[in-house]
């Protein structure tokens, strides 16, 4: 990292997803000689995932991990310069921005791409992390389909937690809403489309005590909040989480300009945020379609409205 400490380059792109990494392939062949800071998870979400088939261009699917692998090596091949690195400062302040990596080296950058992402929220027990993708995921969207003719489990009172529900019924022969509480967060129109599906059931007032399996979900037991009673659900193969996001923006909290949750606002249709010369992308400001694909797309676009900006600064 010391190669570029106390210099100016044209473009940091924070952030190794689909988005900061489509970021990267735009602005390398632009020659904007981009530096893709890649942060605490590298490849981003998708790394947690295993098959990917909603993804175009792989028609028999992909593994999450390949497909990002890809992405970096499609990135690099045009000079894109991927590196291990924590951005743990960042003075928005005045151009160029100064910015510190790994709490150690300071550098200068001409502009930023924000393409931090979001994290899922997850329970938090060990049996959840261990079976992560092994019939337990954070989207049903990415999942759903390999759960045919199953009993899944979807956890969470919110409106992701009923549309994924009612998503879920496409394929599995009955999904059970866990919810901690005895009404639902989410919108009326929402939860009425849920509790009048057939395939669907609602237990209230419960939590995951402990998914169940060795290799892959087989079941899982459950608490009654109220009672204190555990229930053992022995035919669930699919756990799915749907307790919110978050946003990985809180290195921007109080310059870049959020949301309540912490997405970050762009301007219109475009990357642009609050700030000349920083733009944002993928799911650090998209809090509503959050598929690779899409971060992918909100990529590229910030790499083209970067090039774009920097031409007119030098013009
Ligand atoms: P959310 O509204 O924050 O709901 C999260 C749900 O998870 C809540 O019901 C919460 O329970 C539960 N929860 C949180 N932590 C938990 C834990 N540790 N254990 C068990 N349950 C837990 O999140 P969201 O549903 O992802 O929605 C986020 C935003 O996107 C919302 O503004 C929503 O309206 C919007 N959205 C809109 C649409 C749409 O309009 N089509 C679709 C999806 C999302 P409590 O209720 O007890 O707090």
């Amino acid at each position: 990292m010391q190669d570029i400490a106390g210099k100016t380059i044209k473009l940091a792109v924070i952030g190794s997803g689909p988005a900061g990494l489509t970021a990267a392939i735009y602005a390398a062949r632009a020659d904007l000689k981009p530096i893709v800071f890649e942060g605490p998870e590298p490849g981003g979400q998708l790394m947690t995932t295993t098959d990917v088939e909603n993804y175009p261009g792989f028609p028999k699917g992909v593994m999450g991990p390949e497909m990002m692998n890809m992405f970096r090596e499609q990135a690099t091949r045009f000079g894109a310069d991927c590196r291990y690195g924590m951005i743990t400062n960042v003075d928005l302040s005045k151009r160029p921005f100064a910015i510190t990596v790994d709490e150690e080296v300071n550098f200068f950058a001409e502009s930023i791409i924000i393409s931090t992402g979001a994290s899922a929220k997850w329970l938090g027990i060990p049996s959840e992390t261990r079976l992560r993708g092994y019939g337990v995921s954070a989207c049903a969207t990415c999942d759903g389909a390999f759960f045919r003719n199953q009993h899944v489990i979807i956890v969470g009172g919110g409106d992701t937690a009923m549309e994924e529900a009612t998503f879920l019924t496409k394929f599995a022969s009955k999904v059970s809403i866990v919810h901690r509480r005895d009404e639902f967060r989410a919108s009326k129109a929402m939860q009425h489309k849920v509790m009048n599906h057939p395939k669907i059931k609602v237990i209230w007032d419960s939590e995951v005590d402990e998914v169940l399996g060795d290799k892959v979900v087989d079941g899982v037991r459950l608490k009654n909040l109220k009672t204190g009673e555990f229930t053992l659900l022995d035919d669930v193969t699919g756990l799915f989480l749907a307790i919110g996001h978050k946003p990985n923006t809180d290195l921007f909290k109080g310059v870049i300009d959020m949301d309540d949750v912490g997405y970050i606002k762009t301007v219109g249709a475009t990357t642009y945020t609050n700030v000349e010369g920083v733009f944002a992308c993928g799911d650090a400001m998209d809090s509503v379609y959050r598929q690779a694909i899409t971060a992918a797309g909100s990529g590229c676009k910030a790499a083209i409205d970067a090039e774009r900006w920097l031409e007119e600064q030098h013009s």
